[in-house]
């Protein structure tokens, strides 16, 4: 069975093809620049990359040339042979605790719940639309980044806020990564041959978040309202004081979008560093010696140092602590920093078994009072995988 995951964003369209079989990626890419001038696909298949400079006028124009190739390129002989699309949805409100079929309710409430997330649930539903006009007859899937979140007690979920904001405007935590920490808490499962496992997932990588998760169901997680919310990240600042903004947009004489965006894109990393928002360039910055990129760091480990601790006492008993994504998979140093701030709880690294990169180990010592696994998310596969059960259904 051949499933197709697809992860489309304003401008960008991520795709991978999946033998469910053998759950091998027959070939990915990426669009870009999807209505901007100056568009162009890479491609990746049979261990090539192929780039092609190419106009992109919009979604559907990216999803025919996808299309095309994959019958050029023999991958498929015929369309038929695509047995299911899931595409992953940003925002899924408090509607959807789990991936659905796509049917036109579905997309229109992609389209209603856009105001949680402008950027994104726009661009998924055009995307749907574009290849339910060249698949017509295909089954689709959508796998909505918000809905393992949505196990997350009212009493965690609410903020302190009046009521009214809840009621009347849906103010409360969505969180989101959902796909990513759904990811580990099955395969770690899996690995460990073992149910009932009480995880800390710390997705760290441009954007990151840490999650809770008991018996497979998440209790709490960092990001909130909106992704902004939680640990210090590649640009965005996570959790601060919110009279900060007020106070900056009247000295700066700042819209609150455009403090927002300065909290967005110019904070976290980046902000402090004054350098990079990539956590390797903060790397080489601290072996370097500059101050920023050593404080930088810091703040980071402090931030998912917090979650961590107030998850080990929300979970009671933790089975394991995850790394993943970006900066948990391929960074032994940040894992270090954090796991030697978490000594308080008997927490121990074993820093031979830490120098991996992207490939799941356990890296914690045999008397670590909680083991620590590095564990490579797979969003893509999650995707495939909850097309081709519900299609199965
Ligand atoms: P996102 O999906 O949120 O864009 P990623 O999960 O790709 O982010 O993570 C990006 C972060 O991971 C960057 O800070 C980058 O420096 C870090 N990262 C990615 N690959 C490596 C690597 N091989 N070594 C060290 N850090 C890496």
């Amino acid at each position: 069975m051949k499933i197709m995951s697809i992860n489309a964003g304003s401008s960008s369209l991520k795709f991978s093809l999946f033998d469910m079989t053998t759950e091998n990626v027959l070939i990915s890419g990426l669009f870009e620049r999807i209505g901007i001038e100056g568009g162009s696909y890479t491609l990746k298949y049979n261990g090539e990359k192929i780039k092609v400079e190419e106009e992109l006028p919009d979604h559907s124009v990216a999803v025919k040339i996808l299309l095309e190739k994959l019958i050029e390129l023999q991958v498929i002989k015929n369309l038929e042979e695509i047995q299911g699309v899931g595409h992953r949805i940003v925002h899924g409100g408090d509607k959807y605790t789990e991936s659905v079929m796509v049917t036109d309710e579905v997309v229109n409430d992609i389209i209603k719940f856009s105001d949680f997330a402008p950027l994104h649930n726009p661009a998924h539903a055009i995307c749907i639309k574009a290849f339910r006009e060249v698949l017509p007859n295909t089954p689709m899937v959508v796998v909505f980044d918000t809905a393992f979140h949505q196990t997350i007690e009212k009493a965690r979920y609410l903020y302190p806020v009046p009521y009214k904001w809840y009621e009347e405007y849906h103010v409360r935590k969505y969180g989101a990564h959902g796909t990513s920490h759904r990811y580990i808490a099955i395969k770690l499962s899996e690995e460990l041959k073992k149910d009932n496992l009480n995880i800390i997932s710390c997705h760290l990588g441009n954007g990151g978040s840490i999650t809770a998760i008991r018996n497979g169901k998440c209790v709490d997680t960092s990001m909130g309202f909106t992704p902004h919310a939680g640990i210090m990240m590649g640009t965005r600042s996570g959790d601060i004081d919110v009279s900060i903004v007020p106070y900056v947009m009247e000295k700066e004489g700042k819209s609150a979008t455009e403090i927002m965006n300065d909290l967005n894109k110019k904070s976290g990393f980046l902000g402090i560093s004054e350098l990079s928002s990539d956590s390797r360039d903060i790397e080489k910055g601290i072996k370097e010696g500059n101050e920023k990129c050593i404080l930088a760091e810091e703040m980071f480990v402090n931030s998912v140092v917090k979650y961590i601790a107030q998850y080990y006492v929300l979970l009671g008993r933790v089975d394991a602590i995850c790394f993943t994504a970006g900066i948990g998979e391929n960074s032994p140093e940040t894992r270090l920093d954090i796991i030697e701030k978490l000594a308080p709880l008997g927490i121990k690294m074993d820093i031979e078994k830490n120098n991996i990169r992207g490939e799941f180990a356990k890296i914690s010592t045999d008397d670590s009072s909680v083991s620590v696994y590095v564990l490579p998310t797979n969003e893509e596969l999650m995707i495939a995988k909850d097309t081709m059960n519900i299609i199965n259904r």
